[in-house]
């Protein structure tokens, strides 16, 4: 017999790891749970139970979270808030360094939970899972040691609600917990209803290990106590992962409250293999991508789009490879697929399949050979499939991939990008140059090149679009976690004096300046409102000025279809946007007298402030012309033989609404870094102090910016705002003024998921650069991606 022959004919044994050390730590706990608060277990509720996937066996019971427990335990991370703080970060990074060694310390019962918790297969738990976990413990314990020296304007936000989904259960705690109290913060976080044991046992080992009571609190509970942590008035902050459906649930209920929020939702991200790739190497990455943890990964390679000429070969190939997957217990060392979380996600992939069939999908299965009784499912391959298809479009997270054909790298980006979300990308081809020019067309926050499903805790890792919003991992991860320090300190507003209507005169021509008739500026034009209506304008003293146009629905429609479409703005070079921005702090500067008089007339300020403020908005554009071309990206080093590229790109198109003070430098302060990053912006100027944006029609004229990368349109602000937020077109939100403005934007969001920069009504200091300029606002205007480049054999 040859090697060969043995190889095609040798099958595995079983090779079950014990579970003797999970079932006896239940045990310890009469495998019935509390809550974990301020440092031990409630008396346990029962009410829920905990189920083995692959047997559907009971584990445990669990008890549901209520509002009172979820009030208890906010309670508890308040008290030890400021304990924990007074540790300062190197008091900090001890503790997440002791956090570290216990994962690793207890890896193999931390992995056999997991797995008997989870369902998935114990290689996964062990050699993926639990050594990430402690990877991002021993990364975090870095960024609290250099907390005071890399984030000096920095505060932590305070208390923290975090809730998690049970695809990676103790991965996505470590994800969330490490950054949070690694900068200073105090957890309560929810564990999904159905995996909640590596919590329990982790907060248990955290508390062994030394943390103390209250910093980590596991409230355990379905939706409903997911609902009462957000709702909680205690908790500033919110970081969630779940679904989209879920997560518009949250944005919209935490819309006003000034919590601050990430969003790490659902995905259908792209796997593109061009036909000078690795075909070998492609088809092992289609493995991973799409039936890594049974597919129930937010970023699994779910649609693979491969180029036309080896379409049919590497179709083929793939389902001759599927079927040497191992699908069955998933304790045993050599399943490579374990059992589907619960009978109703089992339940919804099936019926999505079927769907898939119906819809004209052909359907390739490999056979089970599986124990009774667990939640198993086939590996599957759909071919076939439309682009409109229902599993084409759908997130089905379930081991189950569809296939589709491209022609050209065109065709591959414009496929790639059909689709909602944005989580990742992968891209396969040997030609480095056709690689990372496909990368930075993607919608996505991940692309991995060569490779796919690579994660590490000093990479940022997040989604676009519906896919949510804020990166977990790194320096990204940690500014979700702190607050400007300013916020503290607000000044009082430098309030606009409100001018009784009484006390208003008639008076069509003030202040010396000529009359003009101010329109709307959308597309590099002048424009009449749609409805050729207009609103009149006042000086501060209550004179009638000039009237300027009344925008509507309509001309915010205009305005968004203009700035889609200077799309060209966001691939400019960083150069030639430097340029743009300096040009117009040119030829501001040649007017600068007259704006100052027009701001004196509107605003009321003396000449000499109107004056500062001219020259502070000079300067500002002056700044963001420098940062154009120098905020840029870091090369990662993970623990791989490779680089990661975080590159921050453009979001898109900014809606813009201007708060009423400073009319000039706030609106230079919102709209500079917008665009010096690449964006196109709709902006909304000074309701009060309009005339001062249209003066600025001119200025723009002769700058040599495109049209449509600014487009003015004045009006009420509260309506026209109403209108940007609820535009599918327009993709994050920055919004000043009164506090219900922040929660219009916010609640509005929620259709296609914007990123929204407000300010809850609290005040800015225009003129100072600490908290009006610079590395927030550039963070904001970006989102950061990260590129994954493995090199080597
Ligand atoms: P889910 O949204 O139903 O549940 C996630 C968590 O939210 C659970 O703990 C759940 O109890 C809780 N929850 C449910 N309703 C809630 C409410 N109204 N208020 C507050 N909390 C509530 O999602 P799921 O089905 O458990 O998880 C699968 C989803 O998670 C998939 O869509 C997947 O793509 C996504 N996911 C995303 C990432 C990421 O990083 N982007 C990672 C893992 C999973």
């Amino acid at each position: 017999m040859s090697v060969s022959t043995y190889f095609d004919t040798m099958d595995y044994g079983p090779a079950p790891e014990s579970d003797k050390d999970a079932r006896a730590w239940l045990a310890s706990h009469e495998a019935s749970f509390g809550h974990f608060i301020a440092g031990r277990f409630t008396q346990p509720g029962g009410q829920l139970e905990d189920l083995d996937p692959a047997s559907g066996k009971r584990l445990a019971h669990l008890t549901q979270g209520s509002a009172a427990d979820v009030d208890a335990a906010v309670n508890a991370a308040q008290a030890a808030l400021a304990g924990w703080q007074a540790l300062g970060g190197h008091g900090r990074a001890r503790h997440l360094y002791a956090l570290a060694r216990t994962v690793q310390r207890h890896a193999r019962l931390l992995a056999v939970l997991e797995t008997m918790d989870n369902g998935k297969p114990l290689r996964e738990s062990r050699d993926v899972d639990v050594p990430l976990v402690a990877r991002h413990f021993y990364h975090y314990a870095g960024w609290a040691q250099l907390q005071e020296s890399e984030f000096p304007d920095h505060v932590p936000v305070g208390v923290v609600g975090q809730i998690v989904p049970w695809n990676f259960p103790l991965l996505m705690l470590a994800w969330k917990i490490a950054p949070a109290l690694a900068l200073g913060n105090t957890v309560v976080l929810k564990p999904a209803e159905d995996t909640s044991l590596t919590a329990l046992l982790f907060a248990e080992l955290a508390q062994q290990a030394g943390l103390p009571a209250g910093v980590l609190n596991i409230v355990t509970g379905d939706g409903s106590t997911g609902a009462a942590i957000v709702a909680h008035p205690g908790i500033q902050k919110i970081a969630f992962t779940g679904s989209t459906e879920v997560g518009r649930l949250i944005r919209a209920q935490t819309a006003g409250s000034g919590k601050s929020l990430t969003l790490e939702l659902g995905g259908k991200s792209p796997f593109i293999v061009f036909d000078d790739a690795d075909i070998d190497a492609a088809i092992e990455g289609v493995i991973d991508a799409i039936w890594f943890n049974q597919g129930q990964v937010c970023c699994a390679g779910s649609r693979l789009l491969v180029q036309e000429g080896i379409h049919d070969l590497f179709i083929a190939r793939l389902k001759k490879r599927m079927e040497k997957l191992k699908v069955g217990a998933p304790l045993d060392k050599c399943s490579d697929m374990g059992a589907l979380i619960s009978p109703v996600q089992l339940e919804r992939v099936r019926r999505l399949v079927e769907q898939g069939v119906r819809e004209g999908a052909q359907c390739h299965q490999v056979a089970l050979d599986v124990p009774p009784g667990g939640c198993f499912y086939p590996p599957t391959l759909l071919t076939g499939v439309h682009p409109a298809a229902t599993v084409a479009t759908e997130e089905i997270f379930g081991p189950v991939l569809v296939a589709m054909s491209f022609r050209t790298p065109d065709e591959a980006v414009q496929l790639a990008n059909n689709s909602r979300y944005g989580l990742a990308a992968s891209v396969w081809s040997e030609t480095i140059g056709l690689a990372l020019g496909v990368a930075p067309q993607l919608k996505a926050g991940v692309v991995w090149i060569n490779s796919t499903n690579q994660f590490d805790a000093a990479v940022g890792f997040g989604g676009v679009r519906e896919s949510g919003y804020g990166r977990e991992g790194g320096r990204e991860g940690c500014y979700e976690y702190l607050k400007p320090r300013h916020r503290l300190n607000r000044a009082q507003r430098n309030a606009v004096s409100a001018t009784p209507a009484g006390a208003r005169k008639d008076s069509p021509l003030q202040g010396g300046l000529v009359d003009r008739t101010a329109k709307l500026y959308i597309g590099g034009k002048q424009v009449r409102p749609d409805g050729e209506v207009s609103m009149a304008c006042h000086a501060a003293s209550g004179e009638r000025l000039e009237d300027v146009g009344l925008g509507s629905r309509k001309d915010i429609r205009n305005a968004v279809a203009a700035a889609v479409k200077a799309g060209g703005w966001s691939s400019a070079t960083a150069h030639r946007r430097a340029q743009g921005l300096y040009y117009i702090a040119e030829n501001l500067s040649a007017r600068a007298d007259e704006f100052a008089r027009r701001i004196a007339l509107t605003t009321g300020v003396s000449a000499e402030a109107a004056r500062a403020e001219v020259d502070a908005a000079i300067k500002r554009l002056f700044s963001y012309g420098a940062w154009a071309d120098k905020y840029d990206g870091a090369v990662h080093q993970p623990p791989l033989r490779g680089v990661a590229l975080a590159m921050p790109e453009a979001i898109g198109v900014v809606g813009v609404v201007c708060p009423e003070e400073q009319p000039l430098l706030s609106f230079i302060s919102l709209v500079a870094p917008l665009i010096a990053m690449g964006n196109r912006v709709v902006a909304v100027p000074s309701q009060q102090a309009a005339l001062v944006a249209t003066d600025l029609y001119q200025v723009l004229d002769t700058s040599d910016l495109p049209g449509g990368v600014i487009n003015i349109v004045t009006g009420k602000s509260a309506e026209l705002l109403t209108v940007l937020a609820e535009h599918d077109e327009v993709d994050a939100l920055w919004v000043r003024g009164p506090a219900e403005f922040s929660a219009t934007a916010e609640r509005l969001s929620v259709g296609n998921l914007k990123r929204c920069f407000v300010d809850h009504g609290e005040v800015t200091d225009w003129h100072d650069a600490a908290q009006a300029e610079g590395s927030e606002y550039l963070r904001q205007a970006t989102h950061v991606k990260n590129i994954w480049i493995p090199y080597g054999e």
